[in-house]
């Protein structure tokens, strides 16, 4: 019994090491993401705003080209194992860059925290709670309209976070940035920015408009 269970955890680490390995030889093959200074220096700054826990041990960060992650929607990618966070050159110019690093720290908090699950393309129960928590409701809020399943998991999450404020006390009231509809005030208020989404659900198709203080894309 003891002896098979051995086994099993030998199996299962040299997995683990054999494809980080593979990761690790595509990146390097590549060579077209690295570190910059800069931009780490600006998502510690952002993790000690919405996530100091994560100061202790902050994931990686990398710079790509563009041609790393094409998909122009996509500001960042978190791949967890390899606490890794990879920007592309254009999320420096385009959109608003600190919420982009405080949406990928968003994930590597979740794992910290042992909440990450693999639904909603990560962006899950545990992800959008962590999100709600640190006052980035409204970037949870405009993600799940991106995703299968997200508008369920921001419920689930909202739920979660609010039977958590009801079993404590003092009830940390506005703490989240809700508002009583329900939506989520950004934290910084110069400037406006308008986002429409397309929607599709249960009452059919619908374009929604959301305006909230902050920065619009460049
Ligand atoms: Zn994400």
């Amino acid at each position: 019994m003891q002896s098979n269970f051995r086994k099993l955890l030998l199996t299962s680490a040299t997995r683990a090491s054999f494809s980080v390995m593979l990761t690790m030889a595509s990146v390097t093959a590549l060579a077209q993401c690295w570190q910059d200074a800069g931009l780490s220096q600006l998502t510690a700054n952002v993790a000690r705003q919405y996530f100091p826990g994560l100061l202790q041990s902050m994931p990686h960060v990398y710079l790509c080209s563009d041609d790393q992650i094409p998909d122009p929607r996509v500001g960042g990618i978190y791949t967890t194992g390899e606490r890794a966070m990879r920007i592309p050159l254009r999320s420096t110019s385009q959109g608003n860059l600190t919420m982009t690093l405080a949406h990928e720290l968003g994930h590597a908090e979740t794992e910290r925290r042992g909440l990450f699950d693999q639904s909603v393309q990560g962006h899950g129960v545990g992800w959008m709670r962590v999100m709600i928590e640190a006052g980035l409701g409204h970037e949870a809020q405009r993600t799940a309209a991106f995703f299968a399943g997200g508008g369920q998991a921001f419920q689930l999450a909202q739920q979660a976070v609010a039977d958590v404020g009801r079993s404590q006390s003092p009830p940390s009231a506005g703490a989240t940035g809700q508002r009583p509809d329900g939506s989520y005030a950004r934290p910084t208020t110069r400037c406006v920015t308008r986002i429409e989404y397309l929607i599709t659900d249960a009452n059919g198709r619908r374009v929604e408009v959301q305006e909230f203080p902050g920065c619009a894309a460049k």
